[in-house]
């Protein structure tokens, strides 16, 4: 938790729940210590996919389909989402998932490394959402601004990562490339001369990059 415990009670009581599969995926995130967005960054991605109605979405990072299936939700009509996931288990799971929500149609999943996936990619997209490896955002970032289109957001999560970021006196030794490396990330995407980039203290701290 990276904001005061008090304020994310109440964010979080007071935010709309979701319904349905999405709830139930939550529960299952939760006994199985799989790391989906936080429901204060779900409903954030909500108001600005329904602002943006991107036609083509990417996703680094599927793990079970919880936020694609989510994201699939301001999809506009005929749109189309692809994801990449490179642990075959979690790819099986999103599969079933995206198949129970009826979104097989809709939602690709991509297996493999996403670093390898997004060289071999060719198509522009509307909005990115890079939600996988911290370490590795930024050799992921040349990747994602070849196929983002002009007025295109990427958003990319996890980047406060448990506070670790912003203080060293967070910081515990196993993870300190990691930390090393998201700062490096975020300086980058907030002095690209192609971005404008917001940082925002919810959830484990999500970027917003407009693409100019
Ligand atoms: N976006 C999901 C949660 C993703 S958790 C949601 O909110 O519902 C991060 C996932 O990224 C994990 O399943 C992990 O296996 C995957 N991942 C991490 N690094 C990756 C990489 N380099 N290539 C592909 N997948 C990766
Ligand atoms: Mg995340």
């Amino acid at each position: 938790m990276i904001c005061y415990d008090y304020i994310n009670e109440y964010v979080r009581k007071t935010i709309r729940k979701n319904d349905g599969l999405l709830i139930e995926l939550e529960q299952f995130a939760l006994e199985n210590h799989v790391p989906i967005i936080h429901p204060e960054v779900g409903r954030l991605l909500t108001v600005l996919g329904n602002m943006k109605k991107p036609g083509r979405i990417l996703e680094v990072g599927t793990a079970i389909g919880y936020s694609t299936i989510l994201m699939a939700g301001f999809l506009q009509p005929g749109g189309r989402i692809d994801t990449i996931e490179r642990y075959e288990l979690m790819v099986e799971r999103a599969k079933a998932n995206i198949k129970r929500a009826g979104l097989e149609d809709t939602i690709n999943i991509i297996a493999g490394d996403a670093f390898e996936v997004l060289r071999c990619l060719d198509k522009k997209y509307d909005l990115i959402f890079l939600d996988a490896a911290k370490g590795q955002y930024s050799e992921f970032l040349p990747e994602c601004l070849r196929m983002l289109n002009q007025g295109g957001l990427l958003i990319s999560d996890n980047v406060l990562y448990k506070g670790m970021v912003a203080t060293d006196e967070l910081v515990v030794r196993r993870k300190k490339t990691i930390v090393r490396r998201m700062r490096d990330y975020l300086d980058s995407i907030c002095n690209h001369e192609q971005l404008e980039t917001s940082i925002i203290p919810i959830g484990d701290g999500v970027a917003l990059s407009y693409r100019k």
